[in-house]
């Protein structure tokens, strides 16, 4: 009987472990000097490649940890689509909500973009990290967009690293 207790418990210590396992990754931000676009893609592509227009990119590549951003970018959608709900109950809201209604939704799909891009960076399945961990603790720099307060975290500024050039 013990050893079957044991057993499980060993289990359950992997799984805590697996859950709170960093993944590493990579965003990679480019920029075309020619038209002034900058955009980010997961795609690594170590030879370089070649805008539309034909000028060779600017890549920055920042280092991610890709479960971090996944978590923060979770929260961000719950917080949208608690602000959804607020605004469907609230008669001022309602009032001043229909801007506020297309931010939310704007948001909410840039998330999403976001999360179906960190995964496919991996394999494994993305899951969010536990309620208590805390992004500040683990060093993840993060800036708080208003007027909505979601959390941005600096790899997903990478655009500053080239407008900042200038
Ligand atoms: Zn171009």
């Amino acid at each position: 009987m013990s050893k079957v207790i044991n057993f499980a418990e060993r289990l359950a210590d992997r799984k805590a472990k697996k859950e709170s396992r960093k993944i590493e990754g990579w965003l990679i931000w480019l920029h075309c000097p020619q038209c002034n676009t900058i955009e980010y893609t997961e795609m690594r592509m170590p030879g370089g490649r070649i805008h539309k227009c034909g000028t060779l990119v600017e890549e920055e590549e920042i280092p991610i940890d890709i479960r971090a951003e996944f978590t923060i970018s979770q929260r961000n959608v719950d917080k949208l689509d608690k602000l959804k709900e607020k605004q469907k109950s609230s008669k001022v809201m309602k009032f001043v909500g229909g801007g506020m209604k297309s931010l939310i939704k704007q948001l909410r799909t840039r998330e999403e973009e976001y999360q179906k891009r960190l995964q496919n960076m991996t394999s494994e399945h993305l899951s969010n990290y536990p309620e208590q961990w805390d992004p500040k603790a683990e060093g993840v720099e993060i800036t708080v967009s208003e007027p909505l307060g979601l959390e941005i975290t600096a790899a997903r500024q990478g655009h500053q690293l080239f407008t900042d050039k200038k």
